[in-house]
């Protein structure tokens, strides 16, 4: 989706604002502008509300909840291989659609991904892979209590009907989330703010 493609919408209506975090383009904001409905057999109102920093439109059922919601987690900058990037995005978007089931699929085949990219042989386990990234030191200490947890959670996921929990998938996001910001993020920051001067002073 091309969010610098604005819209404009036909009719929309002043409403009573509501204060949301935009799924799309993940800006909090008041809004005041889209439309209302009430459903044929009730009196209960649902609302569109139009974003006015992507323009696009968020729909709140009677009930309050919102769709598309917010995905949980926080961009990561500076992943240089487009396949990881996706599926983290696809993990983080299926959050926002109450997919936490799926959510975790994705972070477990991102994991994959990850270890395999650091030199892990292809066609292990997910627990294996798991254990790898931490042997190998891409999970840092105090984080490695995460590990044989997140390896448990995993193989649950795969190997039986288990439908998972908000917090399980939160958990995985959060532990694909930290060690991409080591392995891409943060060296990439570094790079550009140390080691990009002194090339150029080499340079001359
Ligand atoms: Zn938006």
């Amino acid at each position: 989706m091309d969010l610098n493609e604005k819209f404009g919408w036909s009719n929309s209506n002043s409403i009573v604002s509501k204060s949301y975090t935009c799924g799309y383009c993940g800006n909090s904001l008041v809004s005041n502008v889209g439309y209302s409905g009430f459903g044929f057999n009730s009196n209960r109102p649902s609302f569109i509300y139009i974003c006015h920093f992507c323009t696009r439109p968020t729909y709140f059922d009677p009930e309050g909840e919102q769709i598309p919601g917010k995905a949980y987690g926080n961009d990561v900058n500076e992943i240089s291989e487009k396949g990881i990037q996706t599926l983290f995005q696809e993990a983080r978007n299926a959050t926002s659609a109450n997919c936490y089931t799926a959510a975790i699929l994705c972070c477990r085949k991102l994991l994959m991904h990850i270890a395999v990219s650091k030199g892990a042989k292809v066609g292990a386990s997910f627990a294996d892979y798991v254990e790898y990234l931490s042997n190998n030191n891409f999970v840092p200490p105090d984080a490695k209590i995460w590990v044989d947890h997140i390896r448990k959670k995993g193989n649950e996921a795969n190997h039986e009907i288990v439908i998972m929990s908000p917090e399980d998938a939160k958990e995985l996001i959060d532990f694909c989330e930290m060690l991409l910001k080591i392995i891409y993020e943060y060296p990439a920051s570094i790079q550009k703010k140390y080691l990009q001067p002194k090339n150029d002073l080499d340079n001359k």
